[in-house]
């Protein structure tokens, strides 16, 4: 038996529930992994809320974790029990064990622990696909970052940096400016109000060539008027709730502009793309220039907590549970 966290409906955090559920057996090219830790990332408070929609319910929620290979199915042949392994993007994560498909695992080297691993698979892949592939960032370029004291923010803060980015970031507080400050952000802005004129300002009025938005509903238009003529409007989350309502029209009228709106897991459908990104993000990591900071530690069991506290805003960097 193996304790995890389930919903049987959407809601708020009090949906999830601790229950205890006989242990699974790995099916063909499936491995079961002993967890070590597991991410808590924005997008499961999505799915809980029915945001996105889950394939069955009730399901455990989770999309990352890492830990040890306890037992492999009928043909898995590169793996074996007793080796370490993460991933960034399954559903069942919230849980003591798990089986998952072995193509979407990744070995860790010994300098990368499960806690790192279960703080940074998801959240520095998608920073992997952000800045070098949805729009490959250049040295020079001025680049708009949101919640850039988040899982998420504090990554794009240290490798737009590295890649010779100016990083403007937008945060809620001093104490979050200071940390993003911290982590490579050059410029911040403190709160959300008149956004486009305090670009205009930093920027001498050139405004910026992309802008990375996670917030979504609340600062969607605000964003694209931060961009300069063909400007990308990198719409990448939905913290403030899903943007609707928008027209092809507002991208003319503000200057040509491009949007995109990538999901991680297109990136990394190719197990070849899983592993080039993986193999960049831990090398950076290996060589110091990114630090993971983990901001907060749950027990598995309190899980809600963890989603409350990030829904209220109150963390920064990753967010971990622990068996
Ligand atoms: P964060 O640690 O960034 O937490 C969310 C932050 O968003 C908050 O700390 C807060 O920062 C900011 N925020 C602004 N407005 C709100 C609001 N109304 N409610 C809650 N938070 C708000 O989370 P993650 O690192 O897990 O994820 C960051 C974003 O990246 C999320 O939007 C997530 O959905 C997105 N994402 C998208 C992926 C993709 O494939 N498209 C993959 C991974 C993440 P502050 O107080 O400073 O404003």
């Amino acid at each position: 038996m193996f304790r995890a966290i389930r919903i049987h409906d959407y809601g708020g955090p009090e949906v999830l529930k601790l229950e205890t559920l006989p242990t699974p057996v790995p099916g063909r090219g499936e491995i079961l992994i002993r967890q070590e830790a597991m991410g808590v990332n924005f997008i499961d408070t999505y799915f809980r809320k029915g945001l996105y929609k889950l394939p069955t319910l009730p399901a455990i929620l989770g999309m990352e974790g890492a830990g040890v290979i306890e037992a492999i199915g009928a043909d898995v042949t590169d793996m074996a029990p007793g080796d370490r392994v993460a991933y960034p993007t399954a559903l069942g994560g919230y849980a003591e064990v798990r089986t998952i498909a072995a193509d979407r695992v990744v070995p860790l080297p010994p300098f990368i622990s499960s806690e790192v691993a279960a703080a940074v698979m998801l959240r520095g892949l998608t920073v992997h696909a952000l800045l070098r592939e949805v729009h490959e960032v250049k040295p020079g370029e001025t680049i708009l970052v949101y919640a850039a004291a988040g899982g998420v923010g504090l990554l794009m803060c240290q490798w737009g940096r590295h890649l010779g980015a100016r990083v403007i970031g937008v945060v809620s507080t001093e104490e979050k400016a200071e940390l993003a400050r911290q982590n490579g952000a050059s410029d911040i802005l403190i709160g959300h109000d008149n956004l486009p004129a305090r670009v205009r300002k930093l920027t001498d009025g050139a405004m910026v060539p992309v802008v990375y938005d996670s917030i979504g509903k609340d600062t969607f238009v605000a964003s694209l008027d931060c961009l300069a003529p063909r400007g990308l409007m990198v719409s990448y989350g939905n913290a403030s709730g899903e943007v609707t309502g928008v027209s092809v029209g507002m991208l003319a009228t503000r200057g040509s502009l491009y949007l995109t709106r990538p999901g991680l897991t297109t990136y990394i459908a190719q197990r070849s793309a899983l592993l080039k990104g993986t193999e960049e993000l831990f090398g950076l990591i290996g060589q110091g220039v990114l630090s993971v900071r983990i901001g907060q530690r749950f027990p598995l069991a309190d899980a809600a907590d963890a989603q409350r506290a990030l829904e209220a805003r109150l963390t920064t960097g990753s967010t971990i549970l622990l068996p």
